[in-house]
């Protein structure tokens, strides 16, 4: 039996990963999506998920950057910078 074994959530052969653990119907998970599956099985299922939490702090980046434009514009036209 030649048959390549693959981890059917990754993709990954068997010679990729250092186990491949075989499941009913040909399935079979890798350890790598062992390991990110107990990972998620870990996580508080009432946590609200970490990703809007991101686009907040974008948001508050750029009003970073905009308070640093002005304040610098502001010092630009008080020192009377030359052109
Ligand atoms: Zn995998």
């Amino acid at each position: 039996m030649s048959r390549h074994l693959t981890c059917s959530f990754c993709g990954r052969s068997a010679d990729e990963v250092a186990k491949l653990v075989a499941g009913p119907k040909k399935v079979h998970i890798c350890d790598r999506c062992v390991a990110i599956a107990s990972r998620i099985m870990e996580q508080d299922p009432d946590a609200p998920p970490p990703a809007p939490a991101a686009p907040r702090f974008f948001e508050r980046l750029r009003g970073w950057i905009r308070a640093l434009g002005s304040s610098r514009r502001r010092g630009l036209e008080r020192s009377g910078a030359p052109a």
